[in-house]
This record gives structure tokens, C-alpha cells and sequence, in this order.
């Protein structure tokens, strides 16, 4: 991915933080609403919805919308504790909302007492948006269910709860979701037939028997209400 570049008055902003002692730089200086703060931001924002395809970094969910409010920018190394890398360009992605909330503040490095940057990819436990390919640790099946391929994928898993994709399959209380739980079998059984070992294979048909049963048990509700009526 091709880290954001900052020049002219964005290039100033930045330069003039990084060159603030220690003591004076801070993660609050992200959410100041003068000093250029706010352009820097809408910079790397506009950078990387563009060279991400407005597809977050964490779950690889799309989202088509231009509001700058449905994006946020991403500090891979949390900027709290870590108030030195808060411009630091590969440390800067989007996420989604819920990622960016989920991961909050916990730690992503090897050794998190590192001083400088870290700029490879085993300096991280996590699958890093600039260092890492994502689908050498998590393969995502059906858009919803995340199967980690090493310990750097489930840790991924872990520290963004991807885990939250898969609770919707037992949580259709929305409209249409005859339709979306169809749409859902679909897509499983086409992963099935392209499943590469037997631990995902059984992943996939356990998913197939909840679904099976959740429109199974929908059918039966709706009958009976059908009878009180
Ligand atoms: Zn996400």
C-alpha cells in the first residue's frame, strides 16, 4: 500500500509537531481544530480511502460512502501511548468504525517498548496494513466469518473482534432476512466447494446447519403466529 506523502503547508503542520520535544507531543494534539491540524487529517484521510478502495484494513469490509464521517483514521500504533508516531506515515491507515473502536488503545508490537518506528512486519503480532498481506493470515469466508491461517491473523482476529461478523448470523432481526439468510447458504456452499482442508470444511457445514436451523426455527414461529391470529 502506498503510504501517504506530505507537502507544503500539510508537509509544515507535520515537521513542526515532530520537531516538539517529548513531553510537549501527545495523542490530544490529533483532535486540535486549528494549526493546519485539521487539513493534515483530511489529507490522510482522502489518501487513504483512495489507495484502500474504501475497503477497511481490519475486517476488509467495503464501504462505498463518501461522508468523511463514516471513515476514521487509523493509528496502527495506538497514538496514547505512543504520541510520537502519530503522523508517522506507515503507521496511518482507514478503518471502519467499529475496528478503529474495537482496537482502541491495545498493543500491536513485539516489543512495545520500542523506541523508534518499527518498520517490519515481524516487529508486529498483528497482519500491519503497510507490512503485512492480509490474506496469508486470515482467510474470510462468506464476507463474515474470519479463520485465522497463523498467530498473527488471530491475534488480528482478536484485537479488532472480528468475531462480531459472525454473531450476525444469529441475529437477522431485520427486514428481508429470508433473502440475506438465502443469499448467506449461497455463498457458504460455494466456499465449501473451494474449502482447502477439513478443519474449514467443517467450519463451513457448521455454519450451513445454523443457518438451516435459524430459518427452520423462523418458519415455525411464523406458522404458529399465523395460528393465533
Ligand atoms: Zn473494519
Amino acid at each position: 500500500m502506498n503510504a501517504v506523502k506530505y507537502e507544503g503547508d500539510i508537509k509544515d503542520t507535520v515537521d513542526a509537531y515532530n520537531a516538539l520535544n517529548k513531553n510537549s507531543q501527545s495523542g490530544n494534539y490529533w483532535d486540535k481544530t486549528d494549526a493546519g491540524i485539521p487539513e493534515v487529517k483530511k489529507h490522510i484521510k482522502d489518501h487513504y480511502k483512495k489507495v484502500q478502495e474504501h475497503t477497511c484494513v481490519y475486517c476488509q469490509q467495503k464501504i462505498v460512502v463518501e461522508h468523511a464521517m463514516a471513515w476514521d483514521i487509523e493509528h496502527i500504533i495506538p497514538k496514547t501511548p505512543y504520541p510520537q508516531f502519530l503522523f508517522t506515515e506507515e503507521n496511518l491507515a482507514v478503518s471502519c468504525k467499529d475496528c478503529n473502536l474495537i482496537k482502541f488503545d491495545k498493543n500491536v508490537l513485539k516489543n512495545p517498548k520500542r523506541k523508534r518506528f518499527p518498520k517490519k512486519s515481524e516487529d508486529y503480532i498483528i497482519s500491519h496494513p503497510h507490512y503485512d498481506e492480509y490474506d496469508e493470515h486470515i482467510h474470510i469466508i462468506a464476507d463474515k466469518l474470519y479463520r485465522p491461517k497463523d498467530a498473527k491473523g488471530e491475534k488480528t482476529i482478536e484485537v479488532c473482534g472480528l468475531l462480531r461478523f459472525a454473531y450476525k448470523y444469529t441475529d437477522y432481526g431485520e427486514t428481508n432476512e429470508d433473502i440475506e439468510i438465502t443469499k448467506q447458504i449461497v455463498k457458504l456452499g460455494k466456499e465449501l466447494i473451494s474449502a482447502s482442508n477439513a478443519t474449514e470444511t467443517a467450519f463451513i457445514i457448521d455454519c450451513l446447519k445454523d443457518l438451516k436451523d435459524f430459518r427452520e426455527k423462523k418458519s415455525r414461529d411464523i406458522y404458529l403466529k399465523s395460528l393465533l391470529k
